[in-house]
């Protein structure tokens, strides 16, 4: 596709650095054409991203150019009024895309109403070309801006990662936005000297040619941004409890080798609570297992508000969980383990209006802060937790125990 380019920048017949319009509209529409269908292809497992709307967008801005290729051929009116309806239709489509992907309501009225107003300016400026391709620039700019626009109030909303996907849709947005612009402009500062759509000049050369490529840009960008976002999907699903939103066991494994690792390193000391629900047998065969499961989510609510961000809450097992605290001695964890305790105690868990009391028995280890301290691997920290945890359970229940 890049040599067709430079096959139609530099083999053109008309002046040098401009390239045939023709061949430039036949690249847009090849590269519109087989995006979207990749696209659609993508989207067969019906994803909520927005994927469709921006291959429909695609599609619409194929169709558009095809009428502008076109030029001559068919009735004048049907390449000025439609190809332009078209054009901002595929913008809308963009826009429709970007709000899907962001889960914001899609606004059918706000969506035609740029379409049916350039469709309507178009017919009114029939006969005055320059006006027309300063109408349609300001108006198609101001819809590539539109959607700049809903980008910049989601990622201002939430304190998301920089993506890599939202910055190349920025970038193919953003030369949408400038190169409108410069058409406009140029045609109503200077003329643009052109007896057709097909006629090529500079300003020409350099429109079809940067549409070419913010489609390509841009339609990377979203690809991109759905990409990331199944990804970091992916992650969550591999690493969290599907019940309770906490840590699951490879995930809790993973982080206590790395926090050990750290605190080796920083010979900072690392505690590690056990967690068990007492007699939860006997809340299950009660209330039954739904009951069961909501008690399990309950208790990571309330031990997750107390915890610190940088502390690891996760499942080990059953209604067994375990927390990490990283920078904490077995003095200031024993603390907080007592403090959860009287909290998970004290915090009312309601099902189907029962009440349904429950107590927690937490058994706690910390590695010293010395680097040759023997409990400074995992599975010593995991077993003097865990004899703890049955001491607490061999006292009675409802306690803390140190290892
Ligand atoms: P102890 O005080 O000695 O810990 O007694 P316990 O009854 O809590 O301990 P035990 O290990 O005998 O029983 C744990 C129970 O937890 C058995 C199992 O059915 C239940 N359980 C494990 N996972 C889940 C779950 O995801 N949902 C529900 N509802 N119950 C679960
Ligand atoms: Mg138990
Ligand atoms: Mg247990």
């Amino acid at each position: 596709m890049l040599s067709l380019l430079f096959a139609a920048f530099f083999v053109a017949p008309s002046a040098p650095m401009t390239a045939d319009v023709p061949t430039l509209l036949l690249m847009i529409i090849v590269t519109s054409l087989v995006t979207s269908g990749a696209l659609l292809v993508l989207n067969g497992n019906q994803r909520n991203d927005g994927l469709q709307y921006w291959a429909g967008g695609l599609l619409l801005s194929a169709l558009a150019h095809t009428l502008l290729l076109l030029y001559g051929r068919i009735p004048y009116l049907l390449t000025i009024v439609l190809g332009n309806a078209l054009l901002s239709s595929a913008l809308a489509g963009f826009w429709l895309a970007v709000r899907r992907f962001h889960g914001l309501a899609l606004h059918w009225a706000r969506t035609l109403a740029p379409v049916t107003v350039i469709a309507v300016l178009m017919w009114l400026f029939q006969h005055q070309f320059a006006s027309r391709v300063v109408v349609s620039g300001f108006m198609l700019s101001l819809q590539a801006a539109l959607v700049l626009w809903v980008l910049r109030q989601r990622s201002l909303g939430a304190a998301q990662q920089r993506s890599r996907g939202a910055l190349l849709l920025v970038c193919g947005l953003g030369l949408i936005v400038l190169t409108m612009l410069l058409r406009a402009g140029a045609a109503l500062f200077f003329s643009l000297n052109i007896a057709s759509i097909l006629q090529s000049n500079l300003v020409q050369t350099l429109t079809f040619m940067v549409s070419f490529l913010a489609t390509l840009v841009s339609s990377f960008g979203f690809v991109f941004m759905a990409k990331e976002r199944a990804d970091q999907a992916n992650l969550r699903l591999a690493s969290q409890d599907p019940l309770t939103g906490a840590a699951n066991r490879r995930a809790l494994m993973q982080a206590l080798e790395t926090e050990l690792a750290r605190a080796s390193r920083q010979h900072t000391p690392l505690a590690l609570l056990m967690v068990d629900i007492d007699h939860f047998k006997r809340v299950n065969d009660h209330y039954g297992h739904l009951a069961g499961d909501h008690v399990l989510r309950h208790m990571v609510g309330v031990l997750r508000q107390r915890l610190r961000a940088s502390d690891v809450l996760g499942r080990y097992g059953g209604e067994e969980f375990m927390v990490l605290l990283p920078g904490t001695d077995l003095h200031g964890a024993a603390q907080l383990a007592e403090h959860l305790r009287q909290a998970v105690q004290a915090a009312p868990c309601e099902w189907q209006g029962q009440h349904i009391p429950f107590t927690v028995s937490i058994g706690v280890a910390a590695s010293a802060d010395t680097p040759a301290d023997p409990s400074r691997t995992s599975e010593a920290l995991l077993q003097a937790a865990d004899q703890a945890l049955y001491r607490a359970k061999d006292d009675g229940r409802n306690r803390v125990a140190l290892a």
